[in-house]
């Protein structure tokens, strides 16, 4: 039997309730609890004298009980146990919480090694719950583990040691033998022993570099694994190129990058073996909306209906906008359904869908439920994907048999990384901007300039243009940074005190962000002050400036992608970033800022200067849910990519005895893949 099966109840010492809590911790295996690394560990090894302690430090202390435990008083029915130790430098006081067992566990006389938090008060030194021991184990790293109330450290601590000694001898490894060879890395056997109770440092670095680059290694087969098995499925067929119609009726022409992804699209549409399933990657402003509308016509024209998935409900009726327009004429139904529209309203649009008379239909996730379906689906689109998790793409997918797939994003990733975020598609990039357009003129203030910039806001309200302000935080307890609702207060008293402005923050519901960000979008804001929930790609032409706040707080392609909200027309736009923190890092990234505006040239260079861990912030990715790897080990991404490249070239299907735990492991982190929802 295999450990996958084992359910951790089989385990000594634990019964149906403790097993109970642990499956509260996606503990259901005794792999899953193998597999349950800790969060941090104590560093038992460096024993501080009372004496040399500081407020607030984190210390072990060697030191005898001098005193019997008391429970001088209790309150609220809860237990509260106070007792004395002492070392040759000094005494302190430990108090315990609701811990009966305390006066049996510690001994008057006794030594100990004592872990925990010191505090200090107008009594002395005090401790408050320590961890104790009082053995010699007090000399390595101890495994602190992710936790959930009824189940403690110790319990934790126990049932691993119980599963580890559980483990027989030989265990079958998911990296090949070879790999394992050639990268110098360890077996899974130390690598699990040493992760959960490291022998010193040095051992933990090991099997810590073993699993990272072991994870790091399933995802990038998984990801690829999507990728042929789309490839090798008969897609619907769209023998004919229609695309030239279509473009020549356009109002602009195409630049040659759009029109480069335009051949890629109908090329793969074309395709008789596998369906189209391409990224096509562009900066803000590129123009990938008409790439996608011409991709829609192509569709229709074959005979198929096409869908156009997008993240928020003002992107979806921006795009409904622009559809309606691009398709007059043409005799082909453009159609909208988002989760706002009456009940009525979204029944009538479904019927329409499924009876076929809508052509094209453009919406939110409304359109992943399952009361939405399709009469013949042959194309699936989804715009600003990184909103969309990798199964929600293929959620809309399944709506269709094997339609084409093509997502747009305005996020350009460098290779390295985007071979794993997007290893499962074919990528285009659009590398230049529609003809015509000025360059945003860029700005780095301090905010002693805050006034005149203020100022010339105003103008640009009074020529009838809009403005965006973005203060990065809203919370009240940061006191250096304005939170957005006394900020727009400010505005709204002083200088704006004469034209709507508006307010955005990530506290408020999706909703609320909605229809604050319409009223802008209709010009009954003149100017939005925001967090950073801006970002998602509105298209507000006569937003023509952007002030951004505590710019030093932002990633350069998080202020690329800010930036990219104006300039949206051929009027001049500007971008004002405000920063008081000189320093000579900052000025740097800054003047980034200023002197490009090529979202790659950024997105290089904020690689470079911050490494990729911070890359996509706090941003959904769509990934399934890593359990030791990150993004910010570019050593480790690129080791376990060629190893990838390895394993694919010599068995391109996985197939085999040798690679069955290496498949169980693809299997398994991709079962986690979760619905990744906006932020
Ligand atoms: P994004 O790539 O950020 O989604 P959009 O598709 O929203 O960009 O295009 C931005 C604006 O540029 C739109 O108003 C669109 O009509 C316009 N546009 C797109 N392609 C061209 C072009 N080739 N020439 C002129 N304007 C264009
Ligand atoms: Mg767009």
């Amino acid at each position: 039997m295999s450990l996958y099966d084992v359910p951790i109840d089989s385990l000594r010492g634990i019964g149906k309730s403790r097993a109970k809590l642990f499956q509260k911790l996606n503990i259901n295996s005794v792999y899953d609890l193998l597999r349950y690394y800790p969060r941090t560990y104590e560093d038992w090894s460096k024993v501080s004298y009372i004496s040399e302690l500081q407020n607030g430090e984190t210390a072990v202390i060697k030191a005898h009980v001098t005193s019997n435990v008391t429970t001088p008083y209790t309150r609220n029915g809860k237990i509260i146990s106070k007792v004395q130790i002492s070392d040759d430098t000094g005494s302190l006081m430990l108090t315990f919480f609701n811990n009966k067992y305390i006066s049996s566990m510690l001994k008057y006389g006794e030594e100990y090694y004592f872990f925990g938090k010191v505090s200090r008060d107008i009594y002395g030194f005090s401790m408050t719950s320590p961890e104790f021991s009082n053995t010699k184990t007090a000399d390595s790293l101890v495994p602190v583990y992710p936790l959930t109330s009824g189940l403690t450290n110790r319990m934790v601590v126990k049932t691993v040691k119980t599963a580890l000694s559980m483990l027989p001898k030989e265990i079958q490894e998911p990296i090949p033998k070879d790999i394992i060879d050639r990268y110098n890395l360890c077996s899974l056997r130390f690598a699990l022993n040493n992760i959960h109770f490291p022998k010193d440092a040095e051992s933990l670095e090991k099997a810590r570099r073993r699993l990272v680059f072991e994870e790091l290694l399933v995802l990038n087969l998984g990801m690829r694994m999507l990728k042929s098995r789309v490839s090798q499925s008969t897609p619907v067929k769209m023998p004919v190129d229609y695309s030239k119609e279509f473009i020549s009726k356009l109002p602009f022409e195409l630049t040659n990058s759009q029109k480069n992804a335009v051949v890629d699209c109908i090329n793969d549409m074309k395709n008789k073996k596998s369906p189209m399933n391409r990224l096509i990657q562009g900066d803000v402003g590129s123009g990938k909306t008409a790439v996608a509308a011409t991709v829609c016509y192509n569709c229709v024209k074959n005979g198929y209906q096409a869908a156009f998935m997008a993240p928020t409900e003002v992107l979806c009726e921006q795009h409904y906008k622009t559809f309606l327009k691009m398709f007059e004429g043409m005799g082909i139904t453009v159609d909208l359904l988002t989760g706002s529209l009456t009940p009525s309203k979204k029944k009538k649009a479904r019927e329409k869908l499924l009876s076929g008379e809508t052509d094209i239909i453009i919406g939110t996730h409304a359109l992943l439920t399952e009361s939405t379906e399709f009469l013949n689906l042959g194309c699936a689109i989804t715009d600003e994907q990184h909103r969309f998790g990798v199964n929600q793409r293929s959620k809309l997918a399944q709506k269709g048999e094997m339609p084409h797939i093509l997502v747009l994003s305005a996020t350009p990733i460098p290779r390295t990384l985007g071979l794993i975020i997007y290893g499962d598609l074919d990528i285009t990039s659009i590398t230049e901007l529609p003809k015509g357009r000025k360059k945003i003129k860029t700005f780095v203030i301090n905010s002693k300039k805050r006034n005149d910039a203020l100022g010339f806001i105003k103008e640009e309200v009074k020529k009838g243009n809009q403005a965006y302000i973005v203060c990065p935080l809203v919370s009240e307890g940061e006191l250096e940074l304005e939170s957005a609702e006394n900020y727009a207060a400010e505005l709204m008293l002083g200088p704006f005190s004469d034209c709507p402005v508006g307010i955005l923050h990530g506290k408020m519901k999706p909703k609320e962000k909605e229809n604050t960000m319409r009223l802008f979008s209709k010009k009954e804001l003149s100017v939005l002050v925001s967090t950073t929930v801006i970002e998602v790609g509105v298209d507000v032409p006569s937003a023509t400036v952007i002030m951004i706040e505590n710019a030093e707080r932002f990633g350069l392609s998080q202020l690329h992608q800010l930036r990219g909200r104006v300039g949206r027309s051929d009027e001049q736009s500007y971008c004002i970033l405000v920063s008081d923190n000189g320093g000579e890092k900052t000025e740097k990234r800054l003047a980034t800022m200023k002197n490009t505006t090529n979202g790659f040239v950024i997105a290089d260079e904020d690689l470079r200067q911050r490494g990729p861990g911070d890359f996509f912030g706090s941003r959904q990715h769509g990934l399934p849910k890593l359990n030791i790897a990150d993004f910010s080990d570019m050593q480790s991404l690129r080791e376990s990519q060629s190893a990838a490249n390895e394993i694919i070239s010599n068995n391109p299907d996985l197939s085999g005895k040798e690679l069955s735990s290496l498949r169980a492991e693809i299997k398994l982190l991709f079962s986690s893949v979760s619905n990744s929802t906006m932020n």
